[in-house]
């Protein structure tokens, strides 16, 4: 039986843990909270990313380790040959540096040299769901440890999330639009109506050839009025606008990201229509979401806080016209 060791043990991992379990993977995972999501789906080893005998401890006698949250420092990635590689992570988990990846490769981006005004300041480092971010009226209210983006008045957001294994095979799920409020992902719908797929997927390829990448990469975008695609950021893991792949796609996200990182085949990425709402905050009585015909209820085991992830609901196919009555609950 395959060992995989995760750096990470929240809810990401333990969908990793239930994809994995049924090809007959076994699980270990290493994250600082005895509480933490994935621990019922494997083995939980506690304490922190960076701890060098922990992190001999994850990977002892594991066939692969990788991770699944991208501010895991990089020579702790590195020092047990996490994949997807440790590159990604530097080049991703600070966002200046990952602006200047994206102009590299000539995938557009939001303009943060020299942005008009008012413009939003984000941190460079360690910032997620819209935490860190404010809108600034001069550049010299900008911290050292932050970057200035120009305000985007986009039409829609979108992600692509794309799949490459260590043979190279790739695959795309189709594009996402997402919905976002006070910066946290509240709704993703598949499929987006009139995608910009091949641009999305053009722009994915170039960051999967440059990072050497192999795993499951999600690429967030904003579309803008008149059409255009700016990158905004990009993830080297699996994604919270992917989780609808768990029901909707034929094989989901987790299922190919262990794929990828096994070296194993592929599975195929074919969709059908799909709407995932999160659960922030609080989760709605279990019986009311259930009453929802075709509801698939995801709970991540985690302590009710404002403003936290704690579950996730999907509906596919024809369940996906129940949409607004679930919409409701969030
Ligand atoms: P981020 O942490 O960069 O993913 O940002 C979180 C959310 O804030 C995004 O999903 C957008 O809804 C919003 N946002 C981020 N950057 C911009 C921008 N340059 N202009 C307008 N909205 C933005």
């Amino acid at each position: 039986m395959a060992l995989v060791g995760v750096i990470g043990g929240g809810q990401l991992g333990r969908m990793l843990g239930l994809a994995g379990i049924p090809l007959g993977l076994q699980f270990r995972f290493l994250d600082p909270s005895p509480d933490a999501p994935a621990a019922s789906v494997g083995e939980l080893v506690i304490g922190r990313y960076d701890d060098d005998r922990l992190l001999r401890r994850l990977a002892d006698g594991a066939d692969v380790v990788t991770y699944e949250f991208e501010n895991v420092p990089a020579a702790a990635a590195a020092s047990v040959g996490a994949v997807p590689g440790a590159r990604a992570l530097e080049l991703t988990q600070d966002r200046l540096v990952e602006k200047r990846l994206f102009r590299r490769l000539g995938i557009p981006t939001a303009e943060f040299e020299l942005p008009a005004l008012p413009a939003l300041a984000k941190a460079r480092r360690l910032g997620y769901d819209g935490k860190g971010q404010r809108v600034i009226q001069s550049l010299e209210q900008l911290g050292d440890d932050e970057l200035a983006e120009e305000l985007v008045d986009f039409r829609r957001e979108l992600s692509l999330l794309a799949v490459r294994s260590t043979s190279g095979e790739t695959r795309f799920y189709p594009v996402v639009e997402n919905v976002h409020r006070d910066g946290i992902l509240r709704v993703s719908r598949t499929p987006a109506e009139h995608a910009p797929e091949e641009e999305a997927q053009e722009y994915a390829t170039r960051l999967l050839d440059e990072l050497g990448y192999a795993g499951v990469l999600a690429l967030e975008l904003f579309e803008s009025r008149d059409g255009s695609l700016l990158a905004n950021e990009v993830a080297p893991r699996v994604h919270n606008t992917g989780h609808w792949t768990i029901e909707g796609a034929r094989t989901s996200q987790f299922e190919n990201h262990l794929r990828a990182i096994l070296g194993l085949p592929l599975g195929s990425t074919d969709s059908q229509p799909a709407t995932m709402v999160n659960l922030i905050g609080s989760v709605p009585p279990l019986e009311r979401l259930l009453a929802i015909p075709g509801a698939h209820v995801h709970l991540y085991d985690k302590q009710p806080r404002p403003g936290r992830k704690l579950g996730h609901v999907t509906l596919v196919g024809d369940a996906v016209a129940r949409s607004e009555e679930l919409e409701a609950f969030v």
